[in-house]
């Protein structure tokens, strides 16, 4: 769905831009991102990604990365593009609250806000919205708002192939889940035709563990994993103390919440992490079990019916138990 596109004229002329997107960028974030820019660019406007944090090892390859402004870094600068922007995009986030400690600074930025996002219950910040909870990714979304919104099917170079490749890959979990349907297998054929290098991106972002990330993986399966029959469950908790002894870095955690829910017949998975200022959660499901109900209404968080997160400021062990606590009301859809 698209509204405010009486804007869209102003792309005919050279513009400030900066691009914004959730914090803790993952796959989706960085490659939509990254993919727009390249565009953006390529059509002559001043434009620059401005991220809440930094991003995970895993995606330290992808063309453009080394562009990217960090806001606790550049603190100054940023704050100064962001005032001066024409329009600010708004990638793979509807809520202003998930790009952190850039909320307050977007919320009084002067600039157009361009939404492009496939989130649940947006927010009402944007002046142009080009927003879709059924897609797959933002980078999808990214690729169509190029090609069918503006028109400009030629623009797709590898560097932006290779971008909105990887977003859609990683949100797909390598084109597995629901959401990657035939319309998304015609843009990655698009896509791989443009120049992105499938074999060498998937490369780039699984076989890129380091031996500490892959022992901590094996030591939370070993130590970490509760699976509760009962409710078809299946939860992670990970204390400061296990972070600490293999120093995990940004992005070390990503996609181990799957292993829960690759458990068989285990239907709704959780992953609980001590990160010191509060506790973050990760819920993953199969079915129509909705990990975006459990998140908003008891984790302050939300997300996508299958993919949610949220976080709590009470301890790791409260936390799990107030989840625990939670299952008996799904206990139908969790067990028929
Ligand atoms: P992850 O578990 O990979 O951190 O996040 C999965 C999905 O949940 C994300 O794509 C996002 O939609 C959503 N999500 C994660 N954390 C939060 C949060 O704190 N608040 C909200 N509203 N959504 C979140
Ligand atoms: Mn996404």
């Amino acid at each position: 769905m698209l509204t405010g596109e009486n804007n869209l004229h102003l792309l005919a002329q050279p513009k400030n831009i900066v691009i914004t997107t959730h914090h803790k960028p993952d796959g989706d974030a960085l490659g939509s991102s990254l993919g727009l820019y390249h565009w953006l660019k390529a059509n002559g406007h001043q434009v620059e990604v401005i991220l809440s944090s930094d991003f995970p090892d895993f995606l330290d390859w992808m063309p453009g990365r080394e562009d990217v402004i960090i806001f606790p870094n550049e603190t100054e600068r940023a704050e100064q593009l962001l005032a001066q922007a024409d329009i600010i995009f708004c990638l793979d986030y509807s809520a202003l609250s998930r790009t952190n400690i850039l909320e307050p600074i977007l919320r009084t930025a002067p600039g157009q806000k361009w939404m492009i996002d496939h989130h649940l219950d947006p927010e009402d910040f944007a002046t142009l919205r080009y927003w879709d909870a059924n897609a797959a990714a933002t980078a999808q979304l990214v690729y169509s708002f190029i090609t069918d919104i503006c028109r400009d099917a030629t623009a797709i170079t590898a560097e932006v192939a290779t971008c909105l490749y990887a977003g859609i890959m990683t949100d797909t979990g390598s084109f597995r889940f629901r959401s990657t349907t035939a319309a998304v297998h015609l843009i990655i054929s698009k896509l791989i035709e443009a120049g992105a290098r499938n074999w060498e991106i998937h490369e780039q972002i699984y076989n890129s563990s380091t031996e500490n990330r892959l022992k901590f993986l094996g030591y939370c399966l070993l130590n970490c994993l509760e699976v509760i029959p009962a409710y078809n469950t299946a939860v992670f908790s990970v204390t400061k103390e296990d972070l600490e002894k293999f120093q995990v870095t940004t992005g070390d955690t990503e996609g181990l919440v799957n292993y829960a829910l690759s458990v068989k017949g285990i239907r709704l998975a959780a992953l609980f992490i001590d990160r010191t200022e509060l506790i973050k959660l990760s819920l993953r499901s199969t079915g129509e079990i909705p990990c975006n109900e459990i998140c908003k209404k008891h984790f302050n968080g939300g997300g996508h019916l299958n993919a949610s997160g949220g976080s709590s400021t009470e301890s790791l062990s409260e936390t799990v138990n107030k989840f625990k606590s939670i299952l008996p009301t799904y206990k139908e859809i969790l067990t028929t």
